[in-house]
């Protein structure tokens, strides 16, 4: 019997496990990428592959040692360097001599999605796959939904640390979740749980988004928990990368996804006509939509090397000076400093600070 594991990225792996247990297959979680994952993975990987790689390969070998067997993950489709993601970790690992198996599942094709989960669990019923795949999906937007009320409480609680407390229950519970009845009004319930917490919204407190790549916006650990440390600064985060709404793009089967990626492709078009992988085009719009939406700077993250984001980067000079939007950019690696970034970060928001443009009532 397949033990599985997959890659660590924010709190997607409590959708992943509910899949999996659902479909009858035996999980392994890989441990929170930590210190340990990334020198596994600096000593593994090659020099110049993107962090996320680095990191997703750490943790399949803290996941191997555990007793996983089976790798999943995606990619196999391009055009940046995700494409061959899986492939060059199944070498790697198969290299140091690790006995298991890979499957990489391409996430923009949907029926192949249904026969991947079906051979990794051995289960027959393309009914109950998709039932085990609707159940993970509708997890993870409780999710999303949890992050975003943290995102809009945690910057103004009265309580240090009340925010977090409540998410991380509710996440607790999330995971907990065995049958797709559970689900049903908890919505209901972890916007209530939030709106208990007291707020007090300061006038002219700052507003910022965050862009860039999936990997380093979702996962706390190598993007240095950047939302949280904002918030403790006073600011408002919105984080425009989810999950979610990344499988819809691929997906298109949302008519709200359909019209709102056509917007941001529109008001990107000016500086970037051609989908170029990743998330670059989507960081070039989601800036500009941010200033429309009354941001007052967007943070940029992405892995040092990270094609995409380096056109993206490229082109931001422009994107500022034209729109009048400030940004800053983070490319990060494993040889990232918390205390150098946090000091960008501090300076950047003193400089918004200093242009003025922050008042929201
Ligand atoms: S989007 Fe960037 S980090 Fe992700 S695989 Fe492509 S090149 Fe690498």
């Amino acid at each position: 019997m397949p033990v599985i594991t997959f890659p660590h990225m924010g709190y997607v792996y409590i959708a992943l496990k509910s899949i999996f247990k659902t479909l009858g297959g035996e999980v392994v979680v890989p441990p929170r990428p930590n210190k340990n994952t990334i020198t596994l993975a600096s000593k593994y990987a090659p020099e110049l592959v993107c962090l996320p790689l680095k990191i997703n390969l750490g943790n399949f070998i803290e996941a191997i040692n555990l007793g996983a067997n089976l790798i999943v993950t995606g990619g196999g489709e391009g055009p940046c360097r995700y494409g061959y993601y899986g492939e060059i970790q199944r070498r790697i690992l198969k290299d140091l001599g690790y006995d298991f198996d890979l499957v990489m599942v391409n996430q923009t094709k949907g029926i192949e999605i249904i026969k991947k989960f079906k051979y990794i669990t051995k289960t027959k019923s393309t009914w109950d796959t998709l039932k085990a795949l609707y159940f993970g999906w509708n997890k993870m937007k409780l999710i999303e939904l949890a992050e975003d009320n943290l995102r809009a409480s945690r910057p103004f609680e009265m309580v240090e640390g009340e925010s977090e407390r409540v998410f991380l229950k509710i996440l607790q519970e999330i995971d907990n979740m065995k049958i797709l009845k559970e689900i049903k009004d908890f919505s209901g319930y972890i916007n209530e749980s939030f709106s208990k917490i007291n707020i007090e919204k300061k006038d002219g407190y700052l507003k910022i988004a965050i862009v860039g790549e999936v990997f380093m916006v979702l996962e706390p650990f190598v993007n240095f928990n950047i939302e949280k440390r904002l918030a403790e600064m006073g600011i408002f985060v919105d984080r425009t990368v989810k999950i979610t709404n990344w499988l819809k793009r691929v997906w298109l089967f949302d008519s709200e996804a359909r019209s709102e990626i056509k917007m941001i492709k529109e008001l990107a078009k000016p500086y970037l006509k051609e989908h170029i992988g990743g998330e670059g085009i989507y960081s070039i719009g989601q800036s500009i939509l941010s200033k429309a939406r009354g941001y007052d700077g967007v943070i940029q993250i992405a892995p040092f090397t990270c094609m995409p984001e380096i056109v993206a980067y490229s082109i931001f000079p422009k994107v500022m000076q034209k729109e009048k939007i400030p940004v800053l950019s983070l490319f990060l690696d494993e040889h990232s400093v918390e205390t150098g970034i946090m000091t960008r970060v501090e300076a950047f928001v003193d400089l918004i600070k200093r242009q003025g443009k922050n008042k929201h009532q």
